[in-house]
């Protein structure tokens, strides 16, 4: 081996790195890595323009959001796409809400694209109903219960039974929809059911804003930020078939079937101007 690695210093901007070089003697790269530390310190996470992601695959995102769960104390998972990370750029607040979660995964293939780009690539694109269904079938094996809370009204109440039926062993423990002007009566239901975890898909940035101000109130373990998956649970949104998500398409996908969208999607082309930008500042 030509090189080594002899120390890592972690330091506000980065891995700083010293190695040994059989050519050059000693060699010294600070920044290897761009990181944000994770609110539980020393959870390493891969920066995109100010919002750091957790470099997970979707078993191992799983396993993580279980893990919390069975862990004392509230708990917050988000699924940035890159529409998220623009909002995240120009308000504060949500960013902040965004990077104190306790795991931040990488929603949409822009993400996982800018990582690359930013040469800190990511395991994978880790979609937030991916990772819904995934802990839903955990939680079914383990007797947990869920509370859904987000979408119009009646939404979130098809979505149960239809999960109920989907994942045998899944405790439905209630259901709200997203469109209440008081918060107050809203946590209060969501503590007496007793839920473990909650879904709050109540579009972005609310949902991430909400579940760090109420989180701790509402007595659930975990609350999972994730848009509009209780529409796709329903069925009153069908998602993007397999062709068109694993060539990385499932935006035009939701833009041919809601050409409303335009406006929002305008920032997935900005997002990756602000990568190329952000390449050129790091060099
Ligand atoms: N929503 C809500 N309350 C609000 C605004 C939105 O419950 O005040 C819901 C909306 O009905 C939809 C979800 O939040 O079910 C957001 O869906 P969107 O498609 O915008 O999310 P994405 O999956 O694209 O992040």
């Amino acid at each position: 081996m030509d090189r080594t690695v002899s120390a890592l210093f972690f330091m506000d901007d980065g891995i700083h790195i010293l190695g040994l070089d059989k050519k050059l003697g000693v060699w010294y790269n600070p920044k290897l890595y761009e990181y944000v530390a994770g609110r539980r310190g020393g959870n390493m996470r891969i920066e995109i323009l100010g919002v750091g992601f957790d470099n997970l695959t979707m078993e191992q995102a799983v396993q993580r959001g279980m893990d919390l769960l069975d862990t004392e104390g509230c708990h917050y998972v988000v699924t940035p796409n890159p529409e998220i990370v623009e909002i995240c750029r120009e308000n504060g607040e949500a960013r902040e809400a965004v990077n104190k979660a306790d795991l931040v995964l990488a929603d949409g293939i822009g993400v996982v694209k800018g990582a690359a780009i930013l040469k800190t690539p990511l395991k994978g694109r880790v979609p937030g109903v991916e990772f819904a269904a995934g802990l839903m079938e955990q939680m079914a094996k383990a007797g947990k219960s869920l509370y859904l809370l987000g979408a119009k009204p009646g939404v979130a109440e098809i979505a149960a039974q239809k999960l109920t039926r989907q994942y045998p062993g899944l405790v439905i423990a209630g259901t709200h929809d997203g469109y209440f002007q008081d918060d107050g009566p809203v946590i209060a239901e969501i503590r007496r059911s007793g839920a473990q975890c909650v879904f709050v898909c109540l579009g972005a940035p609310k949902q991430e804003l909400w579940m760090r101000k109420n989180g701790p109130a509402t007595g659930a373990r975990l609350l999972c930020g994730l848009g509009g998956s209780l529409d796709v649970f329903a069925g009153v949104v069908e998602r993007a078939p397999k062709f068109w998500s694993d060539h990385g398409l499932e935006w035009f996908y939701r833009l041919c079937k809601d050409p409303r969208r335009l406006g929002r999607m305008m920032k997935l082309p900005l997002f990756l101007i602000h990568v190329r930008q952000e390449k050129g500042r790091r060099g």
